[in-house]
Protein backbone atom coordinates (compact mmCIF):
# COMPACT_ATOMS: atom_id res chain seq x y z
CA UNK A 1 0.00 0.00 0.00
CA UNK A 2 0.97 3.73 -0.66
CA UNK A 3 -0.30 7.06 -0.64
CA UNK A 4 -1.40 6.35 -4.59
CA UNK A 5 -4.44 4.51 -3.80
CA UNK A 6 -6.04 6.90 -0.80
CA UNK A 7 -5.22 9.61 -2.64
CA UNK A 8 -7.32 8.61 -5.33
CA UNK A 9 -10.30 7.38 -2.82
CA UNK A 10 -10.62 9.79 -0.84
CA UNK A 11 -8.22 13.15 -1.71
CA UNK A 12 -11.40 15.26 0.18
CA UNK A 13 -11.28 12.88 2.91
CA UNK A 14 -7.49 13.93 3.15
CA UNK A 15 -7.74 17.57 4.13
CA UNK A 16 -9.22 16.48 7.45
CA UNK A 17 -6.38 15.36 8.75
CA UNK A 18 -3.46 16.62 7.01
CA UNK A 19 -4.97 19.67 6.21
CA UNK A 20 -2.99 22.68 4.57
CA UNK A 21 -0.87 23.62 7.70
CA UNK A 22 2.12 25.72 7.06
CA UNK A 23 4.81 23.01 6.85
CA UNK A 24 7.07 24.52 9.72
CA UNK A 25 4.20 24.14 11.77
CA UNK A 26 2.94 20.61 10.81
CA UNK A 27 4.52 19.10 14.24
CA UNK A 28 3.03 21.46 16.50
CA UNK A 29 -0.14 23.07 15.17
CA UNK A 30 -3.14 21.72 16.07
CA UNK A 31 -4.89 21.10 12.76
CA UNK A 32 -8.50 21.74 13.89
CA UNK A 33 -7.77 25.17 13.94
CA UNK A 34 -6.32 25.94 10.83
CA UNK A 35 -8.69 27.73 7.63
CA UNK A 36 -7.63 28.28 4.29
CA UNK A 37 -9.47 28.83 1.29
CA UNK A 38 -10.89 26.08 -0.89
CA UNK A 39 -8.92 26.84 -4.14
CA UNK A 40 -5.62 26.71 -2.35
CA UNK A 41 -6.57 23.63 -0.84
CA UNK A 42 -4.51 21.49 -3.46
CA UNK A 43 -1.80 23.45 -3.69
CA UNK A 44 -1.30 23.53 0.73
CA UNK A 45 -1.84 20.23 1.18
CA UNK A 46 0.38 19.12 -1.52
CA UNK A 47 3.33 21.37 0.53
CA UNK A 48 2.21 19.55 3.87
CA UNK A 49 2.95 16.57 2.39
CA UNK A 50 6.31 17.32 0.87
CA UNK A 51 7.14 18.72 4.10
CA UNK A 52 6.74 15.42 5.60
CA UNK A 53 8.30 13.52 3.42
CA UNK A 54 11.29 15.67 3.79
CA UNK A 55 10.98 15.21 7.45
CA UNK A 56 10.79 11.25 7.38
CA UNK A 57 13.68 11.51 4.33
CA UNK A 58 15.91 13.23 6.24
CA UNK A 59 15.63 10.59 9.42
CA UNK A 60 16.04 7.41 7.54
CA UNK A 61 18.74 9.61 5.39
CA UNK A 62 20.57 10.13 9.13
CA UNK A 63 19.99 6.57 9.96
CA UNK A 64 21.46 4.98 7.38
CA UNK A 65 24.07 6.50 6.14
CA UNK A 66 25.69 6.82 10.29
CA UNK A 67 25.02 3.04 10.25
CA UNK A 68 26.29 1.73 7.07
CA UNK A 69 29.75 0.48 8.92
CA UNK A 70 27.47 -1.62 10.86
CA UNK A 71 25.34 -3.21 7.55
CA UNK A 72 25.16 -5.93 6.23
CA UNK A 73 23.30 -5.00 3.07
CA UNK A 74 24.02 -1.41 2.15
CA UNK A 75 23.18 0.76 -1.15
CA UNK A 76 23.46 4.31 -2.72
CA UNK A 77 21.33 6.67 -0.04
CA UNK A 78 21.97 9.95 -1.91
CA UNK A 79 19.26 11.75 0.36
CA UNK A 80 17.06 11.78 -2.31
CA UNK A 81 12.86 11.72 -2.25
CA UNK A 82 12.07 10.08 -5.79
CA UNK A 83 8.44 10.56 -6.86
CA UNK A 84 6.46 9.49 -10.34
CA UNK A 85 3.60 11.87 -11.21
CA UNK A 86 1.29 8.57 -11.80
CA UNK A 87 1.30 7.60 -8.13
CA UNK A 88 -0.98 10.60 -8.10
CA UNK A 89 -4.70 10.09 -8.79
CA UNK A 90 -5.30 10.98 -12.73
CA UNK A 91 -7.74 14.16 -11.76
CA UNK A 92 -4.68 15.93 -9.78
CA UNK A 93 -2.04 15.17 -12.09
CA UNK A 94 -2.77 18.22 -14.40
CA UNK A 95 -1.55 20.55 -11.41
CA UNK A 96 1.71 19.00 -10.08
CA UNK A 97 3.98 19.99 -12.96
CA UNK A 98 3.28 23.55 -11.65
CA UNK A 99 4.27 22.34 -8.10
CA UNK A 100 6.76 19.34 -8.55
CA UNK A 101 8.44 20.09 -11.64
CA UNK A 102 7.48 16.67 -13.76
CA UNK A 103 8.95 17.43 -17.08
CA UNK A 104 9.32 14.00 -17.13
CA UNK A 105 7.62 11.17 -15.34
CA UNK A 106 9.79 10.88 -12.33
CA UNK A 107 10.83 13.78 -10.28
CA UNK A 108 12.70 14.32 -6.77
CA UNK A 109 10.33 15.55 -4.35
CA UNK A 110 12.88 16.61 -1.88
CA UNK A 111 16.34 17.01 -1.16
CA UNK A 112 18.04 16.00 2.12
CA UNK A 113 19.82 19.08 3.13
CA UNK A 114 23.98 17.92 3.87
CA UNK A 115 23.21 14.90 1.48
CA UNK A 116 25.70 13.88 -0.92
CA UNK A 117 22.93 14.69 -3.78
CA UNK A 118 22.19 18.08 -2.03
CA UNK A 119 25.98 18.72 -2.21
CA UNK A 120 26.10 17.39 -6.04
CA UNK A 121 23.24 20.05 -6.64
CA UNK A 122 20.28 18.29 -6.85
CA UNK A 123 17.18 20.07 -6.81
CA UNK A 124 13.49 19.13 -5.91
CA UNK A 125 11.50 19.60 -8.49
CA UNK A 126 14.36 18.25 -11.09
CA UNK A 127 13.34 15.50 -13.39
CA UNK A 128 15.02 12.61 -13.61
CA UNK A 129 15.06 10.64 -17.23
CA UNK A 130 18.03 8.30 -16.55
CA UNK A 131 20.34 6.40 -13.70
CA UNK A 132 23.89 5.53 -15.02
CA UNK A 133 22.59 6.52 -18.30
CA UNK A 134 20.02 4.20 -18.66
CA UNK A 135 16.29 5.99 -19.02
CA UNK A 136 14.03 5.21 -16.66
CA UNK A 137 10.85 3.82 -17.49
CA UNK A 138 6.89 3.85 -17.05
CA UNK A 139 5.11 1.53 -15.46
CA UNK A 140 1.35 0.96 -17.70
CA UNK A 141 0.06 0.44 -14.62
CA UNK A 142 -0.49 4.14 -13.36
CA UNK A 143 -1.61 4.88 -17.06
CA UNK A 144 -5.61 4.87 -15.57
CA UNK A 145 -4.81 4.82 -12.03
CA UNK A 146 -2.42 6.25 -9.07
CA UNK A 147 -0.16 3.27 -9.02
CA UNK A 148 3.58 3.55 -6.97
CA UNK A 149 5.04 1.07 -9.91
CA UNK A 150 6.87 3.90 -11.98
CA UNK A 151 8.20 5.28 -8.76
CA UNK A 152 9.48 1.88 -7.33
CA UNK A 153 10.88 0.94 -10.81
CA UNK A 154 13.08 4.20 -10.20
CA UNK A 155 14.01 3.74 -6.82
CA UNK A 156 15.16 0.18 -7.23
CA UNK A 157 17.25 1.19 -10.21
CA UNK A 158 18.79 3.66 -7.84
CA UNK A 159 19.33 1.05 -5.59
CA UNK A 160 20.71 -1.37 -7.56
CA UNK A 161 23.81 0.68 -8.29
CA UNK A 162 26.88 0.04 -6.42
CA UNK A 163 26.69 1.32 -3.13
CA UNK A 164 30.65 2.67 -3.05
CA UNK A 165 30.44 4.34 -6.56
CA UNK A 166 29.33 7.86 -7.44
CA UNK A 167 25.84 7.80 -8.53
CA UNK A 168 25.46 9.40 -12.29
CA UNK A 169 22.01 11.08 -12.70
CA UNK A 170 20.32 12.83 -15.84
CA UNK A 171 18.14 15.73 -15.01
CA UNK A 172 15.91 18.51 -17.04
CA UNK A 173 14.95 21.24 -15.00
CA UNK A 174 13.31 24.11 -17.04
CA UNK A 175 13.98 22.38 -20.28
CA UNK A 176 17.49 22.56 -19.48
CA UNK A 177 19.31 19.00 -19.21
CA UNK A 178 22.32 18.54 -17.18
CA UNK A 179 24.39 15.30 -15.43
CA UNK A 180 25.71 14.93 -11.99
CA UNK A 181 27.54 13.12 -10.26
CA UNK A 182 26.67 12.34 -7.18
CA UNK A 183 29.54 10.93 -4.43
CA UNK A 184 29.22 7.45 -3.38
CA UNK A 185 27.48 7.89 -0.07
CA UNK A 186 26.42 3.92 1.50
CA UNK A 187 23.15 3.46 3.16
CA UNK A 188 22.08 0.22 5.38
CA UNK A 189 19.53 -0.92 2.82
CA UNK A 190 15.84 -0.26 3.07
CA UNK A 191 13.30 2.25 1.65
CA UNK A 192 10.73 4.31 3.25
CA UNK A 193 7.53 5.79 2.64
CA UNK A 194 5.02 8.31 4.69
CA UNK A 195 1.42 6.54 4.30
CA UNK A 196 -1.53 8.86 4.33
CA UNK A 197 -4.22 7.51 6.78
CA UNK A 198 -5.94 8.52 9.92
CA UNK A 199 -3.83 5.69 12.38
CA UNK A 200 -0.58 5.98 14.17
CA UNK A 201 0.85 2.90 12.19
CA UNK A 202 4.20 1.66 11.23
CA UNK A 203 5.39 -1.21 9.58
CA UNK A 204 8.37 -2.42 7.71
CA UNK A 205 8.18 -5.72 5.33
CA UNK A 206 12.11 -5.95 5.16
CA UNK A 207 11.96 -3.67 1.49
CA UNK A 208 10.38 -0.77 2.32
CA UNK A 209 9.30 0.94 6.37
CA UNK A 210 6.06 2.79 6.05
CA UNK A 211 5.33 5.91 8.87
CA UNK A 212 1.59 6.85 9.19
CA UNK A 213 1.36 10.65 8.34
CA UNK A 214 -0.33 10.84 11.66
CA UNK A 215 3.05 10.75 12.80
CA UNK A 216 3.85 13.95 11.43
CA UNK A 217 1.05 15.80 12.88
CA UNK A 218 1.02 14.65 16.68
CA UNK A 219 5.02 14.24 17.48
CA UNK A 220 8.30 16.07 16.88
CA UNK A 221 11.49 14.81 14.62
CA UNK A 222 13.09 13.21 17.78
CA UNK A 223 9.77 10.89 18.76
CA UNK A 224 9.69 10.08 15.06
CA UNK A 225 13.31 9.09 14.94
CA UNK A 226 12.30 6.42 17.56
CA UNK A 227 9.66 4.86 15.47
CA UNK A 228 11.82 4.89 12.19
CA UNK A 229 14.45 3.68 13.68
CA UNK A 230 12.69 0.55 15.38
CA UNK A 231 11.02 -0.14 11.98
CA UNK A 232 14.17 0.14 9.94
CA UNK A 233 15.58 -2.51 12.67
CA UNK A 234 13.00 -5.02 11.48
CA UNK A 235 14.77 -4.44 7.81
CA UNK A 236 17.97 -4.64 9.35
CA UNK A 237 17.43 -8.10 10.87
CA UNK A 238 15.87 -9.50 8.06
CA UNK A 239 12.96 -9.87 10.45
CA UNK A 240 9.64 -10.50 8.01
CA UNK A 241 12.36 -13.10 6.01
CA UNK A 242 13.40 -14.95 8.55
CA UNK A 243 10.00 -15.30 10.43
CA UNK A 244 8.35 -16.65 7.19
CA UNK A 245 11.71 -18.80 7.24
CA UNK A 246 9.59 -19.89 10.75
CA UNK A 247 6.71 -20.44 9.36
CA UNK A 248 5.31 -17.96 11.59
CA UNK A 249 1.68 -17.72 10.48
CA UNK A 250 0.34 -13.87 10.52
CA UNK A 251 -3.21 -13.22 11.45
CA UNK A 252 -5.40 -13.74 14.33
CA UNK A 253 -3.31 -16.65 15.64
CA UNK A 254 -0.41 -15.06 15.10
CA UNK A 255 -0.36 -14.05 18.97
CA UNK A 256 -0.27 -17.65 20.66
CA UNK A 257 2.16 -19.72 21.58
CA UNK A 258 5.48 -19.63 19.33
CA UNK A 259 4.07 -17.67 16.82
CA UNK A 260 3.32 -14.99 19.57
CA UNK A 261 6.87 -15.78 21.11
CA UNK A 262 8.69 -15.26 18.09
CA UNK A 263 6.84 -11.99 17.29
CA UNK A 264 7.79 -10.48 20.66
CA UNK A 265 11.27 -11.66 20.09
CA UNK A 266 11.90 -9.87 16.60
CA UNK A 267 10.19 -6.36 18.40
CA UNK A 268 12.46 -6.77 21.26
CA UNK A 269 15.20 -7.27 18.97
CA UNK A 270 14.14 -4.29 16.73
CA UNK A 271 13.67 -1.70 19.97
CA UNK A 272 17.31 -2.81 21.06
CA UNK A 273 18.84 -1.81 17.73
CA UNK A 274 16.79 1.16 17.60
CA UNK A 275 18.46 3.17 20.09
CA UNK A 276 21.80 2.01 18.61
CA UNK A 277 21.10 2.91 15.47
CA UNK A 278 19.90 6.44 16.62
CA UNK A 279 23.01 6.69 18.93
CA UNK A 280 25.21 6.01 16.13
CA UNK A 281 23.01 8.86 13.84
CA UNK A 282 23.74 11.41 16.91
CA UNK A 283 20.21 11.01 18.22
CA UNK A 284 19.73 10.78 22.37
CA UNK A 285 18.94 7.17 22.53
CA UNK A 286 17.06 8.16 25.89
CA UNK A 287 14.43 9.62 23.73
CA UNK A 288 13.26 6.46 22.85
CA UNK A 289 12.90 5.34 27.09
CA UNK A 290 10.44 8.60 26.75
CA UNK A 291 8.92 7.31 23.57
CA UNK A 292 7.48 3.97 24.73
CA UNK A 293 6.96 5.40 28.34
CA UNK A 294 5.17 8.92 27.54
CA UNK A 295 3.67 7.72 23.82
CA UNK A 296 3.52 3.78 23.97
CA UNK A 297 -0.46 3.16 24.54
CA UNK A 298 -0.77 5.42 21.64
CA UNK A 299 0.56 3.77 18.33
CA UNK A 300 -1.32 0.74 16.41
CA UNK A 301 -1.48 -1.55 13.78
CA UNK A 302 1.44 -2.78 11.54
CA UNK A 303 4.39 -4.72 13.85
CA UNK A 304 2.86 -2.48 16.67
CA UNK A 305 -0.09 -5.01 17.37
CA UNK A 306 -0.64 -4.95 20.97
CA UNK A 307 -0.27 -8.13 22.11
CA UNK A 308 2.39 -9.40 20.26
CA UNK A 309 4.32 -6.72 21.99
CA UNK A 310 5.63 -6.50 25.92
CA UNK A 311 4.08 -3.75 27.69
CA UNK A 312 5.36 -0.52 26.85
CA UNK A 313 6.16 0.42 29.99
CA UNK A 314 8.49 -3.46 29.51
CA UNK A 315 9.73 -2.07 26.53
CA UNK A 316 11.09 1.40 28.04
CA UNK A 317 12.81 -0.58 30.64
CA UNK A 318 14.39 -2.93 28.26
CA UNK A 319 15.56 0.13 26.22
CA UNK A 320 17.02 1.70 29.23
CA UNK A 321 19.04 -1.27 29.96
CA UNK A 322 20.46 -1.72 26.59
CA UNK A 323 21.69 1.61 26.59
CA UNK A 324 22.84 1.66 30.39
CA UNK A 325 24.90 -1.87 28.92
CA UNK A 326 26.76 0.01 26.15
CA UNK A 327 29.98 -0.05 27.13
CA UNK A 328 31.99 3.41 28.12
CA UNK A 329 34.11 4.72 25.38
CA UNK A 330 31.84 2.15 22.60
CA UNK A 331 32.88 3.81 19.26
CA UNK A 332 30.66 5.37 16.82
CA UNK A 333 29.10 3.64 15.00
CA UNK A 334 28.73 0.84 17.99
CA UNK A 335 28.10 -2.45 16.62
CA UNK A 336 26.11 -4.29 19.27
CA UNK A 337 26.82 -7.84 20.22
CA UNK A 338 22.68 -8.70 18.94
CA UNK A 339 23.85 -8.45 15.63
CA UNK A 340 25.80 -11.03 15.45
CA UNK A 341 22.72 -13.76 15.28
CA UNK A 342 20.80 -11.85 12.78
CA UNK A 343 21.36 -14.31 10.46
CA UNK A 344 20.26 -17.29 11.93
CA UNK A 345 16.74 -19.17 11.83
CA UNK A 346 14.66 -17.49 14.46
CA UNK A 347 13.67 -20.50 16.92
ZN1 LIG B 1 7.98 -3.65 15.39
Amino acid sequence: MSRAPILSSAFVALSAFLLSVPPQAVATMPVASMVVSEQSDDTALFGVMRDADARLATIAWRLATANAAICRDVAPTPGLVVHAIDQYDPAVRKQLPALFGFEGPVAVEAVVAGSAAAKAGVLANDTIEAVDGKPLSVDPAGTTQANTATRDAAQRRIAAEPADRPLHLSLLRKGQRREVTIAAQPGCRSRFEMLIGPGLSASADGDIVQIGSRFFERFDDRMIAVVVAHEFSHNILHHRERLDAAGVKRGLLSEFGRNGRLFRRTETEADLLGVHLMRNAGYDPQDAVRFWREHGGEVDGGLFRSRTHPSSSARADAVAAEIAAIPAGAPIPYRPPLLDHAAEPLQ
